[in-house]
């Protein structure tokens, strides 16, 4: 994740133009929560935020004039009216931590109170948000309580409900919705010519950012390949325990998000009869003829190993039997 705002993504201009008018109408508030789904460009969004405000020629645009002394330093990665909070990075082990901690808040803290470097605002960045911890959390409602004159601070977070709900209140919401599907499409077509962009989008729920990752990552041919080993799983050519290991290597075990995705298809159209609305399109007519095959009580009981087991991967819990808890469910057929 850089500090320099990226190009401006098409679908984020009209964002950028409402804050645009705000900060001319001298209503830009204190602190603003960016929230919308992973792959939306929020963080982009901040970047450019950021850039707008510390410029010292704004003029009547909504994007920093990229040429006076404060938007160079800060095009530089040194305007020091400029903060990012973010998962810090251990420099002996090289480890990213996963929460954001009590000392980053109090250091980001002392440097909001510090006097102004130019003639812009100071802005302090803080994503994700939702992974302060309770100590910096309730360290950084401090800062939001007593705002400071000429500072913003922006608050990125797809997942605003795990917010303090005294930290919410405080900021006020910018919520990046979906763009419209030819829009993220177009922009699509210009970064990738590989197949399925409009599969892929409807994978990424119309996030153009997130569906250009399934589509670097070869998303659909490792949909395909993990859904073979579960059907594998079913008439016993693959072995759970096996499989378990393999797939508790993945990063993020996306291997399970995936079965949860399958779970709630295969049960919508077990119930429905239909394969309207599924989310998983890449995969309707094989998940319809599964679906024929298995038994709606059955696949509820799948549908919450995996859910509970989702909840325990922010743990330190060991994957492979947290994989294995749910590909053993898979296979037990028992009504
Ligand atoms: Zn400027």
């Amino acid at each position: 994740m850089t500090d320099l705002a990226p190009a401006i993504y098409p679908w984020l201009d009209s964002h950028l133009q409402r804050a645009g008018d705000l900060l001319r109408q001298g209503r830009m508030p204190h602190a603003l929560l960016v929230t919308g789904l992973p792959g939306l460009g929020k963080s982009a969004f901040a970047s450019h935020l950021a850039a707008l405000l510390i410029c010292e020629d704004r003029g009547e645009g909504h994007t920093a004039c990229g040429h006076c002394s404060a938007c160079k330093l800060q095009a530089a990665g040194n305007h020091p009216d400029y903060s990012c909070v973010t998962f810090a990075v251990d420099e002996k082990t090289g480890k990213v931590s996963t929460v954001i901690k009590v000392d980053q808040i109090r250091a980001l803290s002392e440097k909001l109170s510090l006097s102004r470097h130019g003639a812009g605002y100071k802005v302090a960045i803080v994503q994700p948000a939702d992974a302060l911890n309770i100590n910096a959390a309730n360290s950084l409602l401090k800062t939001l309580e007593e705002p400071a004159d000429n500072t913003v601070l922006v608050l990125v977070s797809s997942q605003p409900g795990r917010l303090p709900p005294t930290i919410r209140s405080r900021c006020q919401q910018f919520r990046i919705g979906v763009p419209e599907a030819d829009v993220a499409l177009e922009w699509l077509a210009g970064q990738y010519d590989g197949p399925g962009p409009g599969t892929l989008l409807r994978l990424a729920d119309g996030a153009p950012l997130r569906a250009l990752a399934l589509a670097q990552e070869n998303a659909l041919q490792e949909r395909r390949a993990r859904f073979d080993t579960l059907v594998g799983l079913c008439n016993g050519s693959q072995e759970p325990v096996s499989v378990a290991q393999a797939w508790a290597k993945d990063e993020d075990l996306k291997g399970l998000g995936w079965m949860r995705e399958w779970l709630m298809d295969l049960l919508k159209i077990r119930l429905t009869g239909q394969i309207d609305g599924i989310h998983g399109i890449d995969l309707a007519e094989r998940l319809q003829r599964l679906a024929s095959k298995l038994d709606s009580r059955v696949l509820f009981r799948q549908l919450d190993a995996v859910n509970r087991n989702l909840r325990l991967t922010d743990s330190s819990l060991n994957r492979q039997l947290v994989m294995e808890e749910v590909l053993l469910a898979w296979v037990d057929r028992r009504s």
